[in-house]
């Protein structure tokens, strides 16, 4: 089974992102870190095929840990969409320039996550992305 990789370091957020896996038939493994440092270790380890990443986190910040995954050969084609509380203009183009394709703004709305990877996991192009 593929695997997502989520970076949360909010106990309450990546819970409801654990739940959105276990209850709402997302055919794919959640793996969660809680930093910036710790992702850029498990993403080139487990090869995700998505990372979703809180922009605010405890030392290198999730933008600045998007820009070190898209700079790395291993790491640079997986896609990173961001999920943050931020929402102050330009916020969403700065997470967009540091290399996010999505930017999903908190609080997270459940269905509507669990919609949007059912989606990209049913993706057919998904399969022919370079690797
Ligand atoms: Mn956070």
């Amino acid at each position: 089974m593929e695997t997502i990789l989520l970076v949360e370091d909010n106990f309450s957020n990546f819970s409801l992102l654990e739940d959105i896996f276990l209850f709402d038939d997302i055919p794919a493994r959640l793996v969660t870190v809680e930093t910036g440092e710790e992702a850029l270790n498990r993403a080139i380890e487990i090869q995700p095929i998505l990372v979703l990443m809180d922009l605010r986190l405890p030392g290198i910040d999730g933008l600045e840990t998007t820009e070190i995954l898209k700079r790395n050969p291993l790491t640079r084609d997986i896609p990173v969409w961001a999920i943050t509380a931020y929402a102050m203009n330009g916020d969403e183009e700065r997470a967009r320039a540091a290399g996010c394709c999505e930017y999903i703004t908190k609080p997270v709305r459940a269905l509507d996550l669990a919609n949007r990877l059912r989606t990209f996991l049913d993706q057919p192009e998904r399969e022919k992305a370079p690797t």
